[in-house]
């Protein structure tokens, strides 16, 4: 898999994929990721990426010619399954889009800033619009970090024993059952006696009850 990340900070978004599971991914040849910096495709002489609103208002807004400089020289070099831009008003991230996104092999990851970009990028370079919740970031690169953790994953191979990101919340519509490890007693707090009982079957059931459990308390709507 390969994923493009445009942004005009680069450097913000180093860290989420030189640590942990990602880098993991990224070193083992899994995935390949990509940060852009879209002011490189600016013809601009101060190398400007956004310009005043038509019809006023506060705020800029992101140009389209660097943004279509990029994405035309990506998309040069190979074919992409979806050109992404994070937006608060797309769909909202959840656990099966990341499972589908996991399952490509080409991304571009377009962040906004400002008050986003121009209308036109969106009507004829973007494929689909993803937002990570009801609230309003100021840039795009921390929905990008989340979207591509989400996603990488998921990519067999990358968490080392795999059968653990599917037994996670939302993978089977619940949310995951409580986790002990050692001590089995701590300040007079027990481990629930059924995970020391050794019988893998009846754990396995009393997980699948505190996963319905939990999911009836907290989240309802996900067994409508
Ligand atoms: N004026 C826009 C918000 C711009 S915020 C509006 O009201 O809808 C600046 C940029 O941050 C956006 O272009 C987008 O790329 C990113 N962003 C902000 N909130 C986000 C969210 N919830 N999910 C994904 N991206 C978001």
């Amino acid at each position: 898999m390969r994923i493009d990340i445009i942004t005009v900070l680069p450097q913000l978004l180093e860290s989420p994929f030189q640590h942990s599971i990602l880098q993991r991914a990224i070193d083992k040849g899994l995935v390949e990721v990509n940060l852009i910096n879209l002011r490189d495709y600016s013809t601009h002489k101060q190398k400007s990426v956004d310009d005043y609103a038509f019809g006023g208002g506060a705020g800029m807004v992101m140009t389209i010619e660097p943004i279509a400089n990029c994405i035309n020289a990506l998309k040069g070099q190979r074919n992409y399954d979806e050109v992404i831009y994070t937006s608060p008003d797309g769909e909202v991230l959840n656990q099966k889009m990341s499972n589908h996104l996991s399952t490509l092999t080409n991304l571009i990851i377009l962040c906004g800033h400002y008050k986003g970009v121009d209308q036109r990028v969106r009507d004829h370079f973007i494929t689909k619009e993803i937002s990570i919740g009801d609230y309003v970031l100021s840039g795009g690169e921390l929905a990008a970090a989340v979207i591509c953790d989400s996603v990488i994953r998921l990519i067999p191979g990358a968490i080392s024993d795999e059968t653990s990101a599917l037994t996670d919340s939302f993978q089977d519509g619940l949310l995951a059952p409580p986790v002990y490890t050692r001590p089995a007693e701590f300040n007079g707090w027990k481990v629930p006696d059924m995970l020391l009982s050794g019988h893998n079957a009846n754990i396995e059931n009393w997980r699948h009850e505190q996963s319905m459990e939990r999911t009836k308390l907290l989240r309802p709507d996900l067994l409508e």
